[in-house]
């Protein structure tokens, strides 16, 4: 078993973790307090207790009301440079991340091209001062409007390359039907830029074979439950789709019971392509680091394991071909 020291030093790659879930508690409540924005606490403990979740809809409130401390362009670009500092003091070496500008457009009004603007100031800042790499995966959600996800599309599209490296599609699963927002999907994968869904995260398989045919995706954020159904996972075997298993959440969201009765084992031992990840940490009381310790401590993984899994991650990142195999060189 690998202790949480020798976690945090194995170098990493991330692929499944959100900006704004990401916020230091420190950093929430200052933002807060800037932007006058009235939360249920007003201290890091309070800010933990406010961390504990229900379900899935109750987390997504709590995010939501988050989202909002968010106010000013200078607010993303600092968030995203302590992003990268954290990812760097964890020997994170490259990490694809999710930021949703619809909702931080619709609490503060910036519009999306200068949300843009700040988090390619906050990356530029991050990768001279921390050394580590960043790609944005603009999301909508569910429950947006077609014309609304339409929207995103095209300004991911236009940054793609210059700071974005994909589409991503987040919410609650089962609201808001991922079928509205074709339009959107068709618009990125006609310009070459790929798309990441959540899917199969609290719904089942039918959730996950939707997201492959509405996006063609090689990534599915969670995909967990593709166990239930025995022709979807050859399904994402044979297309090398890979999973972005973030364990500490689904435990926190309530989706799982707890680490020992998680599927990650069972996902990989079935020749699925698993990485893992972080999702939102502060959120989850966990970073990257712990969640390699605690897969360690659960099912007995040693050191190969664990880099495997790093392994998965790169080979799966959208960066152009030079970068992964820049980056691979740095992990083998
Ligand atoms: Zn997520």
């Amino acid at each position: 078993m690998l202790s949480l020291a020798e976690c945090q030093a194995l170098p990493k790659v991330e692929l499944h973790v959100h900006i704004e879930g990401s916020i230091r508690p420190e950093t929430v409540l200052r933002l807060a307090k800037k932007n006058d924005i009235d939360l249920p606490a007003t201290t890091v403990a309070g800010l933990r207790e406010w961390y504990r979740f229900t379900d899935f809809p109750h987390f997504v409130e709590v995010y939501t009301l988050l989202s909002q401390c968010i106010q000013e362009p200078e607010d993303i670009e600092f968030i995203v440079t302590e992003f990268m500092a954290g990812q760097a003091e964890q020997n994170i070496l490259y990490t694809e991340a999710t930021y949703t500008a619809g909702t931080i457009f619709q609490h503060a009004a910036i519009p999306i091209d200068e949300q843009i603007d700040a988090l390619r100031r906050g990356i530029t800042q991050g990768r001279r001062d921390h050394g580590v790499d960043l790609g944005i995966i603009m999301d909508f959600v569910r429950q947006d409007l077609p014309e609304d996800s339409v929207t995103i599309a095209e300004h991911a599209v236009d940054a793609h390359g210059k700071g974005v490296v994909a589409l991503g599609l987040s919410g609650i699963e089962g609201v808001g039907p991922a079928e509205d927002h074709r339009a959107a999907f068709n618009y990125a994968m006609a310009h070459g830029l790929p798309i990441v869904p959540h899917a199969g995260e609290t719904q089942g398989a039918d959730s996950i074979w939707e997201a492959l045919e509405l996006t063609e995706c090689k990534r599915i954020g969670h995909g967990i439950r593709c166990l239930e159904d025995d022709a979807l996972v050859n399904e994402l075997i044979e297309q090398q789709v890979v999973l972005e298993v973030c364990p500490s959440s689904n435990v926190c969201l309530n989706v799982v019971p707890s680490w020992e009765e998680h599927p990650l084992a069972k996902l990989r031992d079935r020749g699925l392509r698993v990485t893992l990840n972080s999702d939102d940490p502060p959120m989850f009381n966990t970073t990257l680091s712990e969640e390699y310790h605690r897969a360690s401590k659960t099912w007995g993984w040693n050191e190969d394991v664990l880099k495997s899994l790093v392994l998965n991650a790169a080979k799966a990142t959208l960066q152009t071909d030079d970068a992964r195999t820049a980056l691979l060189a740095r992990l083998v």
